[in-house]
């Protein structure tokens, strides 16, 4: 993948190494906006224990790129996190250039397609744990999109167990693809689809709504297909391999191969984010399309 990394965006909150700076809304011994040791430790021991079981045993759902904007959001006191500059690092300097590059494309893509200004989020980069508008956010979870706060949540340690875990590849690319994926999330948001969908859910069976969830899932990834081949036409981001990494790591992501992985077994009315195959075939739709229109999971049939 080709990125000027001197384009870094704005909008990056980089909070790693803080603690979280959980506000508000509890008691927290240490003071203001930060956590005591003890507070941390207890904090990661309830995420632990809460975090990694349910999502991996069930089949690990809403544990790989986020949950998107189901599951009944709890409004929590908002974070009182503080940025402390841009990123130094190596990692941290990419995730901003790839932000600042779908600020770019977006930017105009998104008037141009759909007549919507495009409000770019925050990505918020953190490490273990933090607060969010959506509730206590973990790397066990995976990079999510709030649609509360308007923000992506990404702890880099989780690309690690995705190599780890499932031995996939995780080029520059496939991490780009990633945060493409929740930025898709961002553009459902700004578009009333996650509202609408959400409402939607509340009334339907635990089936149907998992069958919503897919077809929103989808769109993020058929979203990020079209953030990539537009950012090609005008900054020749892609290089040999680049596309294949990304179909990759949507494959190894899709909910059956993880269903495998973790129980066994696939069900799958319990999809929550789609078939290996549909994740790839929807990422492939939005990179050869170019166009957002030719997202529409919800009127596709099959999928
Ligand atoms: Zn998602």
């Amino acid at each position: 993948m080709r990125l000027d990394e001197s384009e870094q965006s704005e909008n990056l909150e980089d909070v790693r190494g803080s603690g979280g700076g959980f506000g508000g809304g509890m008691p927290i011994p240490g003071g203001r906006g930060g956590l005591g040791i003890g507070a941390i430790l207890i904090l990661g021991l309830i995420g632990y224990a809460t975090g990694i079981d349910p999502r991996i045993l069930i089949g690990g759902a809403e544990m790989i790129f986020g949950g998107g904007g189901n599951s009944g959001y709890v409004q929590q006191s908002m974070p009182e996190q503080q940025s402390s500059g841009p990123p130094q690092d190596e990692q941290g300097r990419f995730i901003s250039a790839v932000l600042a590059n779908t600020e770019k494309v977006w930017g105009e893509v998104l008037p141009q397609q759909t007549g919507k200004a495009y409000p770019p989020p925050k990505l918020v980069l953190y490490s273990g744990m933090t607060s969010t508008a959506c509730g206590p956010g973990q790397r066990a979870a995976g990079p999510f999109y709030c649609p509360l706060d308007q923000k992506v949540y990404l702890d880099l340690g989780f690309f690690d167990d995705m190599r780890r875990k499932f031995g996939t590849r995780m080029g520059q690319f496939a991490i780009a693809y990633v945060v493409a994926h929740e930025i898709g999330h961002h553009i459902q948001n700004v578009l009333g689809t996650l509202p609408k969908v959400e409402a939607a859910q509340k009334r339907v069976s635990e089936k149907d709504s998992n069958g919503l969830q897919v077809r929103v899932e989808l769109q993020a990834d058929c979203f990020a297909g079209v953030w990539a081949a537009n950012a090609d036409q005008r900054f020749k981001i892609l290089e040999a391999g680049d596309v294949q990494d990304a179909l990759n790591a949507a494959s190894a992501v899709g909910d059956d191969t993880l269903q495998k992985e973790t129980q066994g077994y696939v069900v799958p009315d319990s999809f929550t984010h789609g078939s290996s195959a549909q994740r790839t075939r929807w990422f492939a739709t939005g990179l050869k399309t170019v166009q957002l229109a030719a997202c529409n999971t919800f009127n596709a049939n099959p999928l």
